[in-house]
């Protein structure tokens, strides 16, 4: 089974989808039994959310921008 610190050294490709089968399943059993993991995951995941809009914050219309916001904050809430 993977360790903690294999979660974080492999946490972009877990959230770019870019792990292999195996490495997914693997990653996904860790997940499901350690919560440290999972909300350090979702934070990764929040985090790129968060610099999504701040990229783009110049081209989207303000609701769009709020919605991928909203979307994001309810994700780090573990929804
Ligand atoms: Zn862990």
């Amino acid at each position: 089974m993977l360790k903690c610190k294999d979660i974080a050294a492999h946490a972009s490709e877990h959230v770019d989808g870019s792990l292999g089968w195996r490495a997914s399943l693997g990653y996904g059993l860790h997940l499901f039994v350690c919560g440290y993991c999972r909300r350090f995951v979702r934070q990764l995941r929040t985090t790129i959310a968060c610099a999504r809009v701040a990229a783009a914050k110049d081209t989207l219309a303000p609701d769009e921008a709020r919605k991928i916001a909203d979307r994001a904050l309810e994700r780090a809430a573990g929804h």
